[in-house]
């Protein structure tokens, strides 16, 4: 091993070691975004996808994983130029491996990549392989040897080792349909009982961000936010929603410019007058991000609530109560009448801080009893609930709003990573909340 190759893995080491392991979602989706705009000018490339945890959009990655092609009749040449081009990218920190076949590198974020060149006819399968999960492959194999066939990181086959003949596929859709299954989102591939459900034909039509008809639990000037209702709500309209659910926080929160019962009902005078000037094309609920307070009681009186198109209710002090009071504590609200949404259920901020401990299953059904609904909050250092739970608030019937949780006309952005995580919660555009028309969202928090 050379010098100069030394130097750059154990600069590379050294990144690895300093960024400790994994990263949020846009940092992952951006770093990829940059090398992917590169390299899909090359001429030598036929397909160009992005595979591993992110193309799965898991709440955080760990690295990289992006694989191309060129054709099957191309010299080693083209291989060549592309590992050339790709190794040269300014965003590319340190070179950790080059060959033909695959080159290790370590962008400027510290997050590692890999890139794979593979013959086409070799693309779906690469791509399967290194799409994932772990989890999904070994159940996929299991399916396989059932069927007398095999699933390996070269391929599918026909028979077991030593007398396999390959199975031609030309894509993923391709693999699947030859293991007598529908094809399987990447979203799905957790081993969450996907492969069951496209074998059996079940599998949810997943929800898209084009589904959604507004946006519910947003913050305007009024509380912490950066804008103005009526900025807030144009910026809706421009984005092509419906309405808009207003949520500032409530008193208590104090360090957020909490409202008082009168400063709420002033908004409200500001609501109606917006409503009657954007009437027909965008409605703006009353609502209220309201605290749940230390023993579970709401931070507005219930005539208060009353007064609300729908309320959000949300922890945002006393972190440290035990799992038994916590959970006491978020159920005693779920039990208040009015509120509509338990808001960013467990705080978990992704790499940063562990959620508040409570039993979020005990949590669940308690929303489940009592009509109340859990949201994914969408901002990529949350995406809380987590998927996992979302999955099973959704087969216990549970509508789920995607929230966007907006302080500034820039916040609305978040809504896809949000419906990346809706997806992998199996959720589709009937299980989630905001993709309601108004009349029926505004039945549904009547009800
Ligand atoms: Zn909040
Ligand atoms: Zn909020």
């Amino acid at each position: 091993m050379g010098k100069r190759r030394r130097n750059n893995i154990l600069q590379g080491i050294a990144f690895l070691a300093h960024h400790a392991g994994r990263f949020q979602y846009p940092v992952a989706e951006e770093e990829a975004e940059r090398i992917r705009g590169a390299l899909v000018e090359l001429p030598e490339i036929v397909r160009l996808q992005v595979a591993g945890s992110l193309r799965r959009r898991r709440e955080t990655v760990k690295d990289i994983d992006m694989v191309t092609s060129v054709a099957d009749e191309a010299g080693d040449d083209a291989r060549g130029r592309i590992m050339d081009f790709f190794t040269k990218q300014p965003s590319i920190q340190a070179i950790t491996g080059k060959g033909e076949t695959k080159s290790s590198v370590i962008l400027g974020s510290g997050m590692a990549m890999d890139l794979r060149v593979v013959k086409d006819s070799q693309f779906p399968s690469t791509l399967h392989h290194f799409t994932g999960s772990k989890e999904h492959h070994i159940a996929l194999r299991r399916r396989a040897l059932s069927m007398n066939m095999t699933i390996n990181d070269y391929g599918l086959f026909k028979g077991k080792e030593p007398n396999l003949e390959p199975v031609p596929c030309t894509n993923e859709s391709d693999i699947y349909a030859a293991l007598g299954m529908a094809y399987i989102e990447p979203e799905l591939r957790e081993d969450m009982g996907e492969i069951e459900a496209a074998v059996h034909g079940t599998l949810p039509k997943l929800v898209q961000q084009s589904d959604l008809r507004g946006m519910l639990h947003v913050h305007s000037t009024w509380s912490d936010g950066q804008n103005t209702i009526r900025e807030m709500a144009e910026e809706c309209m421009a984005r092509g929603y419906q309405y808009l659910g207003m949520a500032d926080h409530s008193k208590a929160a104090a360090y957020a410019g909490g409202l008082t019962e009168d400063r709420l009902r002033q908004q409200h005078e500001e609501i109606d007058r917006l409503n009657e000037e954007f009437a027909g094309r965008l409605h703006i609920l009353k609502g209220t991000e309201c605290d749940i307070l230390k023993d579970g009681v709401l931070d507005y009186a219930d005539d208060v609530l009353a007064e609300l198109d729908f309320v959000v209710a949300s922890i945002h002090s006393n972190f440290n109560l035990s799992p038994a009071e916590q959970t006491q504590r978020m159920i005693r609200a779920i039990s208040n009448p009015y509120v509509d949404i338990i808001g960013h259920p467990t705080g978990r901020i992704l790499l940063g801080r562990a959620g508040y401990t409570l039993d979020m299953e005990a949590v669940i059904d308690a929303a489940i009893e009592h009509g109340v609904c859990i949201e994914i909050n969408a901002h990529p250092s949350r995406l809380d609930m987590d998927w996992r739970l979302v999955k099973r608030a959704r087969d216990r019937g549970m509508k789920i709003p995607i929230n966007s949780d907006a302080h500034a006309l820039a916040g609305f952005d978040v809504i896809r990573y949000g419906i990346g995580i809706a997806r992998k919660g199996w959720l589709s555009a009937s299980d989630v909340l905001n993709t309601m028309e108004t009349e029926a969202l505004l039945a549904f928090f009547k009800k």
